[in-house]
């Protein structure tokens, strides 16, 4: 849902505060020491050490018993539901989850699952709304087959599950015999925001996984943790899907420099995005959604200027905001520091004088 920028416009400045996404950091001088020292081997063969390093640390971390190094959180998602599901299968997830609006039909095209949207409230769903997505069961039902949720919720403003609802909704999947899945592209996010360790949090969930690329800074990397047997079988369809690497090591590196360096400094993330919340909210016509963890949501148009045209006049000052429905999004990570809050804030006063 979040495209990528709009063409700049004519005569813009280069960006300088890029709230575009956390997806937007550069490695940093240390992450890149650290992938030029890393020990390699070859991935398929299940040789190279610093991936091997990387996976037993995440099992570890999200207390599961295997994990799988690859490319991208999508291929996660992708991996996960054909590991899970046959074709003709459904999933439950939430109407704006990932997998339903910004993965490219990639379910329905490769796993062959119908997924079921269901609604709520900041992307997030409570133990009655799924329940009352039972279906009757027999030959006219789909058959029902796995639970999906995002932590945080992307499109739900970066919404931290209350542990409480997660349980609840997991205990319905148990009660049905459904697997559980959890899109944690930005797990540490909720655990930094929550203070509930990974693997309490994941507990219910037989998959999991967690994007280097959300805010920890990597160029690439996500890793899937499971079952051993679940991630046994995740491995044919990585080799199938071309997502067996080599001397994957290289990028490894830069995911432990992350786990090591760029975890607990995501609270600096939701300050500035506390604050950003904090600022917008002050100027009249702003309504702003109260952000737990990075991500800011708002809509401007009460101040008489719609979305799209706060976002090109702040690209003109060097600001870069995404677009999602009719809100605004604006994301905090390694490359925003407070003094660009401040500075986006101004900006903002700015452009809606002028
Ligand atoms: C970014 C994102 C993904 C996909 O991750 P990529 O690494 O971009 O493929 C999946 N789910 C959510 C919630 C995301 O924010």
């Amino acid at each position: 849902m979040v495209h990528a920028p709009a063409r700049p416009p004519a005569g813009a400045p280069p960006v300088r505060i890029n709230l575009y996404s956390d997806t937007q950091t550069l490695p940093t001088p240390a992450m890149k020491a650290a992938m030029m020292q890393a020990e390699l081997g070859d991935e398929q063969f299940g040789d190279d050490p610093t991936v091997n390093a990387l996976c037993d640390r995440m099992a570890a971390l999200l207390g599961k018993e295997a994990a799988m190094f690859l490319p991208s959180g999508t291929m996660c998602n992708v991996i996960a539901i054909l590991t899970h599901c046959r074709p003709g299968e459904e999933v439950l997830a939430h109407e704006t989850a990932h997998i339903l609006s910004s993965e490219g039909g990639t379910h329905a095209a490769l796993a062959g699952v119908q997924i079921n949207p269901l609604k709520g409230d900041r992307g997030m769903f409570s133990a009655e709304a799924l329940r009352a997505a039972i279906r009757p069961g027999g030959r006219y039902s789909p058959p029902q087959r796995l639970l999906e949720v995002e932590q945080t919720a992307n499109i739900g403003g970066g919404a931290v599950w209350p542990q409480a609802e997660l349980d609840a909704v997991v205990a319905v999947a148990r009660e049905q015999g459904w697997a559980t899945h959890m899109d944690g592209a930005r797990l540490m996010n909720a655990v930094v925001a929550s203070g509930i360790p990974a693997a309490e949090m994941v507990a219910g969930f037989d998959s999991v996984w967690l994007d280097f690329t959300k805010g920890l800074g990597a160029p690439l990397g996500a890793v899937l943790a499971g079952p051993a047997d679940f991630i046994g079988q995740a491995w044919r369809w990585k080799q199938r899907l071309g997502g067996s690497m080599r001397q994957a090591g290289i990028c490894a590196a830069a995911c432990i420099h992350a786990l090591d360096h760029h975890v607990d400094r995501l609270a600096d993330d939701h300050a500035n995005a506390r604050a950003l919340a904090r600022g917008l909210r002050q100027i009249e016509g702003i309504t702003v959604e109260e952000p737990d963890t990075n991500l800011v949501f708002f809509d401007p148009s009460g101040t008489g200027l719609e979305a799209g045209a706060l976002v090109r006049r702040l690209r003109m000052e060097g600001v870069q905001l995404s677009m999602l429905g009719g809100r605004i999004r604006a994301c905090t990570h390694l490359g925003i520091t407070a003094p660009m809050i401040e500075e986006t804030l101004a900006l903002t006063r700015k452009a809606l004088a002028a």
